[in-house]
């Protein structure tokens, strides 16, 4: 007899996806068990027990007043995606129980990789590890034995040096939070240089006409990297076609579940054959940082076949739109202060008028505005990962508070 377990209930999967339809409430929520309980509850208990926790209580990052962090909703076409791969559990480690998902996550590699120059790669679960692969390779290719980014690159930098026992430097940052050229040595031969476009912080995009100065240039465009499929702003990110590699996290502005990232290699059949290891039980070389990996590359294949290239371009221009309007309208109030220029959807501003930035943080809406160090400084920071923000309400409680 089959364990109903792992059969399809459409039952179940209808009460769930009901849940997940429904307004948002935290009503009914009852602590959970301390520990492991004994006795199962069964599933459509367990679906009452955790809506109001995992449902109710979840930041909605689509809100019409959401714009603090990088972390976008998602489509759901994605979600229904995500729902396919959970009950197949593709493996893309062995090729004979996951025949379809190396091809396809093959595919929307390809799609993506010439957008940056690069010839090909691979999806990693974000940036950290798309970051630690591609200074891997640059060990192992080129022999590196440091690593320089700007003091504004994101600490999966410095980490990734750290566990490659690379020497790690950070090289100053201009007034508008770019590397400064000037502050790097003449001589970069056993070096990996890495350029940022989007830094966390202040969303600033290093010269990328630096690329190809260094034995390796790696590109963190964790975040701004989705740019290049803007006709409108993608050449905002020229250069980067020079680089050795370049990270980008789907799971940012091209608007997946996490966790989702690619790493792309400007010689990737290169990269591969340095970061590649057989094994008695492998059919195929084991490529890259992770064993076991699943089938991220569907709800990403998914939003861009939804969307195409066009579509994708639609949604990074509103949110860039919702950043500019929310620029201009800080620029002309008299008690904000704004930082660097906006060239990547990330808003940086603080109080001018005495008040501490975080005072004014606390008093908005939550989810509206993150808190960040720069130069020194508390800024109110804000991102415009959320195609469904509404600059009117978003506006509505800054002026509330300024
Ligand atoms: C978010 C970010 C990372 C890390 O990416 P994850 O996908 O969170 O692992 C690296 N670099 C930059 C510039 C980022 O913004």
């Amino acid at each position: 007899m089959s364990d109903p377990s792992f059969e399809a209930d459409p039952e179940g999967l209808r009460q769930a996806l009901e849940a997940l339809l429904a307004p948002p409430s935290t009503e009914g929520a009852q602590p959970l068990p301390g520990v492991l309980p004994e006795e199962g509850y069964g599933e459509p208990a367990v679906l009452d027990r955790l809506s109001p926790i995992v449902l109710g209580g979840a930041r909605r990052l689509g809100a019409p007043d959401a714009l603090a962090h990088m972390d976008p909703p998602t489509p759901w076409i994605a979600w229904a995606m995500s729902v396919w791969n959970a009950s197949l559990n593709q493996n893309l480690l062995h090729p004979d129980v996951a025949p379809v998902a190396r091809d396809l996550e093959a595919r929307v590699v390809d799609w993506l990789a010439p957008a940056f120059g690069m010839d090909g790669g691979h999806m990693t679960p974000g940036s950290t590890l798309a970051n630690l692969t591609a200074l891997w390779a640059a060990r192992e290719l080129k022999g590196v034995r440091r690593v320089i980014a700007s003091d504004a690159a994101h600490l999966s930098v410095a980490k990734s040096a750290h566990i490659l026992a690379l020497d790690y430097r950070a090289a100053a940052t201009d007034e508008s939070g770019r590397l400064d050229a000037g502050a790097l040595p003449d001589d970069l031969s056993s070096t990996a240089l890495v350029l940022t476009a989007g830094t966390t912080s202040a969303g600033a995009i290093d010269d990328l006409a630096l690329a190809g100065r260094a034995a390796w240039t790696h590109v963190d465009a964790a975040w701004a990297g989705p740019l290049r499929f803007s006709r409108r702003y993608a050449a905002r990110l020229d250069g980067i076609e020079q680089a050795d590699s370049v990270a980008v996290s789907a799971h940012k502005w091209l608007f997946q579940p996490k966790e989702s990232g690619l790493i792309f290699f400007r010689d990737n059949r290169a990269a591969e054959a340095a970061i590649s290891f057989g094994g008695a039980y492998l059919a195929v070389p084991n490529v890259g940082v992770l064993g076991s990996h699943g089938a991220v590359a569907v709800p990403l294949l998914a939003t861009l076949m939804a969307w195409g290239r066009a579509g994708l371009e639609a949604r990074i221009d509103r949110t860039m739109e919702i950043a500019d309007g929310l620029w201009q309208r800080l620029g002309a109030h008299l008690k904000a202060e704004l930082y660097g220029p906006q060239v990547s959807g990330v808003v940086l501003w603080r109080p001018n008028d005495g008040r501490s930035a975080q005072s004014v943080r606390d008093a908005l809406p939550a989810g509206l505005a993150s808190l960040i160090q720069v130069g020194g400084k508390d800024w109110l920071r804000h991102v415009a990962a959320n195609p469904n923000a509404d600059i009117d309400t978003i506006w509505g409680s800054i002026a509330g508070v300024l």
